[in-house]
């Protein structure tokens, strides 16, 4: 979307959100453990309200659905928010609705909360500033050459990390204006290629640990990394997310050194899996009209943003991509994190920025949903 009134485009939303004095979060499983996160990661206080008495996450025991009292929630300008599994949702929300509670009034879900209503409320009523995913762009290697890489990585004519002390100046400049990003990584083609990788975890972790939630290091898990790294990795907690890329003739004798040495390290690492990729489009060079631009980048629920150079970029696919092949001059697109207003980054970060969607978008099929073009899996060059 094209700002129209920088600054205040949440007004409205944000003025009737800044009156929430107190959150019930309804379940406190994996989705109320979500927000929970989000929700403490801003300093913001809530309760849990679930049937099973074990103690939550974060150690506190909920209250029981039987203790709500309707007429305190209402005197204390609470929400509830329903963090339940889709069928538990219905049924919870016509027991509410049967004793007075209305949606939108002071019942609200999960899933409206975890992607919107918690950034405008964390910066109307906090002032505070939620990221969903962000790093600091530092490797351009990679060990691989997929065809259709998101980012594009084997597209460009010369490839060098980024030296460590810009590095760290994006990291500085990312935590200046943002409170909290909830997976906090790296952006890299292969992060285990980054000779500062071990600079990189202990910088963030040393300098700002409480704002993120948690650090992720991506890997195609070709690289066995180093003891140092390794050491710092369990040391400092984080977590090691490996693609999976068994179409790869090597691979899997690969990943299963690599494996041995995460249990030797006792780090935990998880294995994402995908039966099909989707391809971005990058290599066709097509450019959309401008309304399809527009609608491709309106639907786009891509997460991923990037920091370079002190500026936030909304998608880091579109930063790297325009590096390998388009060329374009993108600065506009663009947030200066020095510069810029904290409502304008809570705007930014939900879609609104200067020419109504970024240039990349012009070339690109889109990310998730909206894409369809499936395809196979990690095919090389
Ligand atoms: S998809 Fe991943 S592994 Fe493949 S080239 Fe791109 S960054 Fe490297
Ligand atoms: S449409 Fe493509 S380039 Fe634009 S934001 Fe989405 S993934 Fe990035």
């Amino acid at each position: 979307m094209k700002w129209r009134n920088k600054g205040h485009e949440f007004d409205n939303i944000g003025e009737i959100l800044k009156k929430i004095d107190n959150i019930y979060i309804y379940g406190a499983g994996k989705y109320g453990e979500q927000l929970g996160r989000l929700f403490q990661g801003v300093g913001a206080s809530y309760t849990y309200i679930d049937r099973n008495q074990k103690k939550a996450w974060n150690g506190k025991a909920p209250i029981q659905p039987t203790e709500i009292n309707l007429k305190k929630i209402l005197d204390e300008n609470a929400i509830i928010i329903l963090a339940l599994g889709v069928n538990n949702s219905g049924t919870v929300l016509k027991e509410l609705e049967l004793q007075g509670f209305s949606r939108k009034e002071n019942i609200y879900f999960y899933a409206e909360w975890i992607s919107y209503y918690i950034y405008i409320y964390a910066a109307y009523k906090l002032d505070k500033i939620i990221l969903p995913q962000c790093g600091a762009m530092a490797v351009y290697n990679c060990t691989l050459r997929c065809k259709n890489c998101m980012g594009a990585f084997p597209y460009f004519r010369e490839k060098k990390n980024v030296p460590w002390e810009i590095v760290k100046r994006d990291i500085d400049a990312c935590f200046f204006k943002i409170d909290y990003v909830e997976n906090w990584g790296i952006g890299c083609g292969e992060c285990f290629l980054y000779e500062n990788l071990n600079d990189y975890i202990i910088y963030c972790m040393d300098n700002y640990r409480t704002h993120f939630g948690r650090l992720v290091l991506d890997t195609n898990g070709t690289v066995i990394p180093k003891g140092d790294v390794l050491e710092t990795i369990r040391r400092y907690g984080c977590y090691l997310s490996i693609s999976n890329y068994s179409t790869i003739p090597g691979w899997q004798k690969r990943v299963e050194e690599l494996e041995r040495k995460l249990k030797e390290y006792e780090i935990p690492y998880l294995f994402v899996n995908y039966d099909y990729w989707i391809d971005m489009g990058w290599r066709e060079k097509k450019i959309h009209d401008k309304a399809l631009t527009y609608e491709k980048f309106n639907a786009c629920s891509v997460p991923c943003r990037i920091v370079q150079n002190g500026h936030l970029n909304y998608c880091i696919h579109a930063m790297t991509a325009n590096q390998a092949l388009f060329h374009e001059d993108v600065e506009e697109d663009t947030l200066d994190l020095m510069r810029c207003d904290k409502r304008h980054l809570l705007e930014f970060n939900l879609g609104f920025n200067e020419n109504g969607a970024l240039k990349t978008c012009a070339h690109c099929n889109g990310f998730g949903n909206i894409n369809s073009k499936k395809i196979s899996v990690a095919e090389q060059l």
